[in-house]
């Protein structure tokens, strides 16, 4: 997968030789790296670790832990290949004498060559590895070993970088090719952020920041770099921070410039839709759509988020935002950030097409060219006036007749690219942008700082909370019996698994197999169907419908339908192995239940072998329903560690991870842009010329102003 993140970074630089120019680099390695989007030099440059080895340290064996990774030094007592006594496979093993104790090292896959030569008796070696007991013996599996050149041992101390694994190429091969692109090419790179700023934060220009971001001085703590909490790569972090604060003070400015359609709104609106929704929308709905159409008939284009939580009803103001637009006769956009939503939201329009007007436009990825073909010209001639889709709204050269506003539902990447891009499908659309993310208004006040925002705290009327329940091994027959239950009353349930099938991970409960477990306990009465992303958009779609209006009782699945899903006879949602889950997506997750007036009950089922600190943290979700305090929890629990990782959201976009991890950075981050913005408008200035590069190619249109 290439990664998407420095892609307009990408633009500035002239670092576009290829990998090939990196010696022992030939057409056979280069082709392996091309599959992981790595085709040039600058590409290898930005391929940040994935995290590193502390090789910093020689521990003495005797000491040496069980059970970790580290690094230790012996000699060669003697080494060669032998046999395993019954199955003869072949392992290589060699004695390793430490001052105190010996210690194993053992390889069962190895190019005997290669290791005869390191196994020579006397020679020094580095080994590192987790060192476990077996029979009372203390051994390395497979540890990477380092011949020791006479008092050069300082040298090879050090990080390591280990990087997404590709095939075909070693840690080792990588290691050291990133190394030749640092000491060949790394002069060449051109820095973006204007010095001035970096001094000001005190962080380091971008070719030493990419430099220790590989190769991490011995003086930072293990743990601040196991946490990626490092000047380098908080310096490559801002970058991204700082893009898309630029682009939000451009936005701003920009909008208190433009004039939007002024739109022709009946004092009986909200009479009126009380026709065309089977329920009483309730006050938050109310209080937001008023917002709505004040924004409509201001002059101005409207630029609002509506913040709120899992099935607190945002979908209803989207509706009516359109039926607005359609009624002024113009175009509205939808985009999704599922195809699986995106089905929902055409039957959802198409549903209210008589009453309210809507003539909706599906573009999925099924569809044949021709087809494509076909709904892009009547889109073009203003016969659809509703278009539903993915991201491919953007992506695709469609051309509409006159979009007059946008609307984009369940955001979850703040991007403010979208947004952008988005605008120039019209003349100054309407946007509204709709999320669940549970982002406090402070905050959403600076990441979304070019919007207005309205929230939704309320849920309808007579909605009862789902029950959560973790679930053990004993207590699974109640999850079947509830089950059996809730279909006999003609209700419908989810049971979602980590993974397709069991290649992906054998201690996995898999989509696949639950399936086939469920429809030997459950058929013929009920009716199992799978969804998952290998199924073809079509299957998908069937599947959807299936479990939605048909016959399908229990839909088994991955996580492709963790967002906006709206199933209301739904009522049953069961989760295998949450412990494989954030708190807020299994959040997300349970909002697919407890959508109608049916009591909702979910079921986190634990796997046999579970730590105390995973029941507690799964524990919140039994005793919270609130997202927000949800997501906090979770980034209280899961500690810094696992969230500091290098994000692999493309440039100009953040997501809600970025926002609450590094707060303090993006807050500078925007002081920062502003600052520019107001002493260099144009960005015209010599020594911003860059940065002006990079912006317009996120938003693919010059900067004019
Ligand atoms: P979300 O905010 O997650 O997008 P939806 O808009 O899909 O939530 O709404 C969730 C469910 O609540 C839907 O089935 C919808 O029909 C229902 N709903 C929305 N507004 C009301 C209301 N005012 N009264 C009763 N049910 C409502
Ligand atoms: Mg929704």
């Amino acid at each position: 997968m290439p990664r998407k993140r420095d892609e307009h970074l990408r633009q500035i630089q002239n670092l576009t030789l290829p990998v090939t120019s990196l010696k022992g680099v030939g057409a056979k390695r280069a082709d392996m790296m091309a599959r992981k989007g790595l085709h040039t030099i600058l590409d290898l440059l930005l391929f940040t670790p994935i995290r590193y080895q502390d090789r910093t340290r020689i521990t003495p064996i005797h000491d040496a832990e069980e059970g970790l990774p580290l690094l230790v030094k012996g000699k060669v007592i003697r080494g060669g290949e032998e046999r395993f006594f019954q199955s003869r496979k072949r392992l290589f093993k060699i004695q390793l004498r430490g001052e105190e104790n010996n210690l194993e090292l053992l390889w069962f896959q190895f190019r005997k060559p290669h290791m005869s030569k390191l196994a020579l008796p006397a020679t020094e070696l580095l080994a590192y590895g987790v060192i476990r007991r077996n029979r009372g013996v203390r051994q390395m599996i497979h540890p990477d070993i380092t011949l020791i050149d006479k008092g050069a041992t300082a040298e090879t101390l050090g990080y390591y970088p280990v990087y997404s694994a590709i095939e075909g190429i070693s840690a080792n091969m990588m290691r050291t090719m990133i190394r030749s692109a640092l000491e060949c090419y790394l002069t060449a790179i051109i820095d973006p952020i204007p010095r001035e700023i970096t001094r000001r934060l005190g962080l380091p220009d971008l070719a030493k920041a990419i430099k220790y971001v590989h190769f991490p001085p011995q003086k930072i703590a293990a743990h601040r770099l196991a946490q990626f909490d490092t000047p380098f790569h908080k310096r490559l972090n801002f970058d991204r921070f700082f893009l898309v604060m630029l682009i939000i003070a451009f936005r701003k400015k920009s909008r208190s410039r433009r004039s939007g359609d002024i739109y022709d709104v009946s004092t009986g609106l909200m009479k009126d839709l009380e026709n065309f929704f089977p329920f009483k929308l309730t006050p938050d709905q109310v209080r937001v759509i008023k917002d709505v159409v004040k924004d409509l008939t201001s002059g101005r284009p409207m630029n609002r988020l509506l913040l709120g939580d899992v099935a607190c009803g945002k979908t209803v103001v989207a509706v009516v935002a359109a039926y607005l637009a359609a009624r002024n006769n113009f175009q509205v956009a939808v985009m999704v950030p599922t195809q699986v939503l995106a089905n929902q939201h055409f039957e959802y329009f198409s549903g209210l097409s008589d009453a309210m007007g809507f003539r909706p436009a599906l573009l999925t990825g099924r569809l044949k060219t021709a087809e494509r073909r076909k709904i892009y010209k009547k889109i073009e001639a203003g016969e659809y006036n509703v278009i539903i889709g993915t991201q491919s709204l953007i992506q695709e050269k469609i051309s509409f007749a006159n979009l007059g506003f946008v609307i984009i539902d369940e955001q979850h990447r703040f991007g403010v690219r979208e947004r952008a891009l988005m605008d120039q499908k019209g003349q100054n659309p309407h946007q509204l942008i709709m999320t669940a993310t549970p982002i406090p208004r402070t905050m959403a006040i600076t990441v979304f700082g070019d919007m207005d925002i309205s929230t939704i705290k309320t849920y309808p009327k007579g909605r009862k909370p789902t029950i959560t329940q973790l679930v053990t091994k004993d207590q699974k027959r109640n999850v079947m019996e509830v089950l059996e239950q809730k279909l006999t009353l003609g209700q419908k349930a989810f049971v979602i698994c980590p993974v397709i099938d069991e290649s992906e991970d054998r201690d996995l409960k898999s989509a696949l197999g639950m399936a086939e477990k469920l429809k030997n306990i459950f058929k013929p009465r009920f009716q199992i169907g799978l969804i998952h992303g290998r199924l073809p958009p079509d299957e998908k779609e069937k599947v959807m419908d299936q479990f939605r209006h048909g016959p399908i009782d229990i839909l088994v699945g991955t996580t492709v339908i963790e967002v906006g899903v709206d199933v209301p006879k739904a009522t049953v949602m069961v989760i295998e192995h949450p412990e494989r889950f954030g708190l807020a997506q299994l959040h997300q997750l349970r909002g697919r239940v407890g959508r109608g007036s049916d009591r909702a009950i979910c079921f986190l089922i634990l796997p046999e072998k579970i730590p105390e600190e995973s029941i507690s943290r799964l524990q919140t979700l039994v005793e919270n329903q609130d997202g927000f305090k949800i997501a906090q929890r979770d980034l209280e629990l899961r500690g810094q560690g696992e969230l500091t990782g290098m994000r692999q959201a493309g440039v100009g976009e953040l997501d809600y991870m970025d926002i609450m991890r590094d707060w303090d950075l993006l807050s500078k981050a925007k002081i920062e842009a502003q600052r520019l913005v107001e002493a260099d408008p144009e960005l015209s200035s010599p020594q911003n010329l860059p940065l002006k590069r990079v912006v317009e190619s996120v938003l693919s249109t010059p900067l004019d102003f």
